[in-house]
């Protein structure tokens, strides 16, 4: 995503951008995301939201509940202005919608091409051991999460990889149950399944639901053995609907596990190299900010280019800057919440409902939960 945005945003401004990609046939990863406002602008930017938005679906809140259907999360997107909504997107369809756009520019593409190595200093890169290209003026280094350039390049001053992931899946959902919210429902802290409409996606015609199932990563092994029968009785316990939903999973090779990583950096650049999205700034997706940052990423780093066209490391410095507030909210944020709604800590579940519900009562407390969800809100 934050790859893809950045060449496209340079292109328009008339740079020659080379795009590296480890795969020979580059190709989506995941299921569905949650397109905040901020991510929704970019693609504006980038003249793409209208033809994602056809396909997407509107989501107007966040709901939360326990099994007994006590209400703990209601947040609608409303109440920070009339047109301000989530977007629902099979992930898909934004990767094919970004990745035309980058063909029909001609951007040019290096595939199959695992970039191993960037000489920061010189703008080199190299992949396959050895083959390397180059010099650039600038590299941008937007390799995702589990970056393997983070470290050698940048300096980690912390990366792990969290306890807990997700199971996900897209379902068919023909008569639209899912439609206009993210709902999720919880059991103490370690039981979470959210449901998400992320529109007709690729076929156009049917709707389709994101479903998503919090599982420490140890257990995937155990849960795939016992089987997709087991699983979806286990969601109609919490939840008959989401039961139902995984009941038109027709294989395990269709639910496929998510791990998330959280990182901070000592530095985002180093010479001619910066680093953008998840490899900048990974965190949980509990937020859903993760791709809206590394879009709106992208475009931020081509405007800072051209706002210090002489003067790439003031450049760079802009737009570090820039983007740090924002980074470091939902960094803290996220660090707070994940465990809040995954883990196994005795007493979590009942401490998180109970001052979320307090939260829900205080106007000013709901108005700073809304501005996170819509990535507005820095620090
Ligand atoms: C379960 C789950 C749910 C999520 N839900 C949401 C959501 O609702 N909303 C949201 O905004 N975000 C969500 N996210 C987060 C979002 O997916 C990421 O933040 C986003 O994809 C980051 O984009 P990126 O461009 O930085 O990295 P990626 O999308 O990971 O892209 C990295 C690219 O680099 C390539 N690459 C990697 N290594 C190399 C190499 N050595 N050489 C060449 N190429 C390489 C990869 O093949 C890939 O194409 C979710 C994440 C997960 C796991």
């Amino acid at each position: 995503m934050g790859g893809m945005s950045c060449a496209l945003a340079l292109a328009r401004y008339g740079h020659k951008v080379t795009l590296f990609e480890r795969f020979a046939t580059p190709r989506p990863l995941g299921a569905g995301l949650l397109l905040q406002p901020t991510g929704q602008a970019a693609l504006r930017e980038l003249d793409l939201l209208s033809e994602i938005e056809t396909v997407s679906a509107r989501v107007d809140k966040l709901s939360g509940r326990d099994r007994d259907g006590r209400i703990i999360l209601d947040l609608a997107y409303g109440r920070r202005g009339k047109d301000v909504y989530g977007l629902g997107v099979h992930r898909g369809v934004l990767f094919n919608a970004l990745y035309r756009k980058v063909c029909s520019m001609g951007i040019e593409q290096v595939l199959d091409a695992d970039v191993d190595d960037v000489d920061p200093m010189e703008g080199l890169v190299s992949y396959r051991q050895g083959s390397a290209m180059g010099p650039y003026d600038l590299v941008v280094v937007a390799d995702g999460a589990h970056s393997r350039l983070r470290e050698r390049l940048f300096g980690t001053r912390s990366s792990s990889l969290y306890r807990w992931g997700a199971l996900w899946t897209v379902i068919p959902d023909p008569e639209n149950q899912c439609a206009g919210a993210l709902r999720q429902v919880y059991d103490a802290a370690s039981v979470m399944i959210g449901l998400l409409p992320v529109g007709t996606g690729q076929d156009g015609h049917t709707p389709h639901c994101a479903l998503f199932w919090s599982l420490p990563v140890t257990s995937e092994p155990e849960w795939r053995q016992a089987g997709l029968k087991a699983w979806s009785a286990k969601l109609s316990h919490y939840w008959p609907e989401a039961g139902d939903m995984a009941r038109k999973v027709e294989n395990l090779d269709a639910v496929s596990m998510a791990v998330y990583r959280d990182t901070r950096l000592t530095r985002w650049r180093n010479g001619r190299a910066i680093l953008i999205g998840d490899a900048a700034h990974a965190t949980s997706p509990q937020l859903g900010q993760g791709a809206n940052l590394a879009l709106v990423d992208g475009i931020a780093l081509a405007q800072a280019l051209e706002g210090a066209p002489d003067d790439l490391q003031r450049a760079l410095d802009n737009f570090v800057k820039a983007r740090l507030r924002l980074v470091r909210w939902t960094r803290i944020m996220s660090r707070l919440l994940t465990p809040a709604f995954q883990s196994s800590v005795p007493g979590m579940g009942a401490a998180r409902n109970l001052s979320l519900r307090i939260a829900r009562r205080i106007p000013a407390f709901e108005q700073l939960m809304l501005r996170t969800l819509t990535g507005e809100q820095g620090f």
